[in-house]
């Protein structure tokens, strides 16, 4: 880390906590050639490990825009998909692990897309687990007729 002022590289960290849940931390750094002090914010990085192998950073945004197509000419709003990506960010975060595949970031998509809207959670999981016939789409409604089944008695 290389001091903003003076460019010199040998920094010291006098004072070092967790912000953001723990999902960054920011460091009070003192430079040892000019003694002048600044911040430093570093954010823990998610990967997520695409099926062609390629990994790229977790962006809520992506999941946003993602549900957001689903939720076509449905009633969700803007707020609803921003509270969706974030538990869905919360999910895979407490997974532990630095780096996802992109499935998993699909399926914690699922369950709360399925609480927010059975028309657009149908359309994100016929691509998501790719329903190939009207059968896949068949069953799947069949589940949330159970689920809702239960969740009314
Ligand atoms: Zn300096």
């Amino acid at each position: 880390m290389r001091c903003p002022f003076c460019r010199h590289s040998d920094c010291r960290v006098i004072d070092s906590r967790e912000v953001e849940d723990g999902k960054a931390t920011r460091r009070r750094r003192s430079c040892a050639e000019c003694g002048r002090r600044f911040t430093t914010v570093e954010e823990a990085v998610l990967a997520v490990l695409k099926r062609s192998g390629v990994t790229e950073p977790f962006s809520r945004d992506k999941v946003v825009s993602g549900v957001r197509r689903a939720c076509q000419g449905r009633p969700v709003d803007e707020d609803a998909l921003q509270k969706l990506a974030h538990r869905v960010e919360e999910a895979v975060r407490t997974n532990g692990t630095a780096e996802i595949p992109s499935h998993e970031v699909g399926l914690a998509i699922l369950g709360p897309l399925r609480e927010l809207d059975e028309v657009a959670y149908l359309r994100f999981a016929s691509v998501y687990r790719s329903f190939s016939s009207i059968e896949d789409f068949e069953k799947e409604i069949a589940d949330l007729r159970t689920a809702a089944a239960r969740g009314s008695t």
